[in-house]
Formats: structure tokens, sequence, C-alpha cells
């Protein structure tokens, strides 16, 4: 994994100037294997936040870098899940696994054993020929994961992918993600409001404050983990 340094960022939707200050001045140093949440209310930029780390829209103001340099742009060292799972309504579980890898330029053999081999690893053994609209809202953001992990990204972002689901459904998904996350030590970025989501998956959370986007706090979660 990578780790990942935001210095001094600011951002403005719209005409600078009449626009919206979306993030103002912050400041995160993301370790290697790090486990970190971004907490704050609805609006106070933490998708901002998690796009510009992801390349997805351009840094106007500061730095943000990771072990390969100077992020401006996606990379193959990021991958990014989202709330309402993004998956390709038109294919298979295995299709959309399938697709992301394709994408990120694996071969047809490195493909099809990395497509099974993430499906296994989220539990949708048995449903590779299923399409999204046949599969419950967890398993449906497991198969999201799975295309995301199975390109192996150093850096693995998440917008709120919990948010969608049942409470019971997101605690097990919390879990589920947990025990991946021990397993892959990647460096994960993830954005919640939910404050209990927070602290039962960082190891350290940067609490962010309303409009316009400020880092309040940097908390370690000092509560005896799976860490070893
Ligand atoms: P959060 O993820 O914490 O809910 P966002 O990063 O989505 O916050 O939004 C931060 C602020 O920027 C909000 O005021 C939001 O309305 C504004 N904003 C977000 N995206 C856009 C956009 N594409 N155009 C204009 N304003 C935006
Ligand atoms: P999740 O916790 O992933 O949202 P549910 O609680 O909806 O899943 O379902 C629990 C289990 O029921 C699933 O793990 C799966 O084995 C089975 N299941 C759910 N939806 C379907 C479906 N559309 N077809 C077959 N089995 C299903």
């Amino acid at each position: 994994p990578s780790g990942i340094s935001v210095q001094d960022v600011s951002h403005t939707y719209g005409a600078r100037g009449a626009g919206t200050l979306a993030l103002d001045g912050i400041n995160i140093d993301i370790e290697d294997g790090e486990f970190h949440c971004l907490l704050g209310p609805s609006g106070c930029g933490k998708s901002t936040l998690l796009y510009l780390i992801g390349g997805f829209i351009p840094v106007q103001s500061g730095q943000i870098s990771t072990a390969t340099g100077r992020v401006t742009a996606p990379g193959p060292d990021r991958s990014i899940v989202f709330q309402n799972f993004a998956l390709f309504p038109w294919k298979t579980v295995r299709d959309n696994v399938l697709y992301g890898l394709k994408k990120a330029g694996f071969g047809p053999a490195e493909r099809a054993e990395r497509a099974q081999r993430y499906i296994d690893m989220v539990h949708l053994t048995g449903f590779e020929n299923a399409y999204p609209s046949q599969l419950s809202g967890g398993m449906q953001q497991r198969a999201a994961i799975a295309r995301t992990l199975a390109v192996d990204p150093g850096i693995l972002l998440m917008d709120e992918p919990f948010g969608a689901l049942d409470a019971q459904t997101r605690r097990v998904m919390q879990e589920e993600l947990r025990a991946i996350w021990r397993n892959s030590r990647k460096t994960v970025v993830f954005v919640t409001h939910d404050v209990q989501e927070a602290v039962f998956l960082a190891d350290r959370i940067s609490i962010m404050s309303a409009r316009p986007g400020r880092v309040q706090h940097v908390i370690d979660v000092n509560m005896p983990k799976d860490r070893d």
C-alpha cells in the first residue's frame, strides 16, 4: 500500500470568488496501511476530498501525494467504491468484476482467476451469473467491493459505501470490510457521517467541521482492535 499526504488543500466549486468554498486548507497525513475515516456532517466536503485523492477532480490549491508521486489524475494505485454501488446493471457479477480487471490491463487468464478469487472473498460464490437487480443491497455492495479490490489497488477509497444499507446489513458489511482490510493491509480512506461507523472501523479519524470543510481534530481510536 501507500501513504497519502494532503497538504493545504482548498477547493471551490463554481466561479472562484463567487463559488462555494468546499474545503478550506486541509492537512492530513495518512500512513501506509492505515484505515482512515473522514467524519463530518453532510456537505462538509468529505466526498470532495475523497475525489481529489482519487484524482477524479483536479487539485486547485495545495498538494496531494502518494507513494507514486503527486496526484494529478486517477491512477491504478487508487480505486473507489461508491455509495450507490455503481455496478453495470446489464452485466452479471462476474462480468462486472472482469470489466474492472480488463480496464486495469490484466490478461484473460489472470482476469478469470482474480474475478473468482475476489467473488469468493466477499462471499458471493454461486452468484457469479446473477445480475445486480437479482441481489440484495448488501450483496450488490459486496460485488462492488470485489470489483474494486480485484485490481489490487494500494489505496482503497470508499464514499459512504454502506449508507444505503439497513442497519443490520451495514454491521455485517463493516465486520467483513475490517476482515478484508486486516488480510490485505491496504490504505483505506472511508467517508462517513456516522460516528459509530467511524469508531468501529478506523485507526484514525479526521473530524471535519461543517462547510467550509476544515479538519477540526484528528483522533486515534485507541480501542483494542485487530491490529497485531
Ligand atoms: P460531503 O461529502 O461531506 O457531504 P461534499 O464534498 O459532497 O460534502 O460537498 C461539499 C460542499 O460542496 C457542499 O456545500 C456541496 O453542496 C458543494 N458541492 C459538492 N459538489 C458540488 C458540485 N459539483 N458543484 C457545486 N457544489 C458542489
Ligand atoms: P445481505 O446481508 O447481503 O444484504 P440478505 O440479508 O438480503 O443479504 O440475504 C441474506 C442471504 O440470503 C444472502 O447472503 C444470500 O445467501 C441470500 N439471498 C439474498 N438475496 C438473494 C437472492 N436474490 N437470490 C438468492 N439468494 C439470496
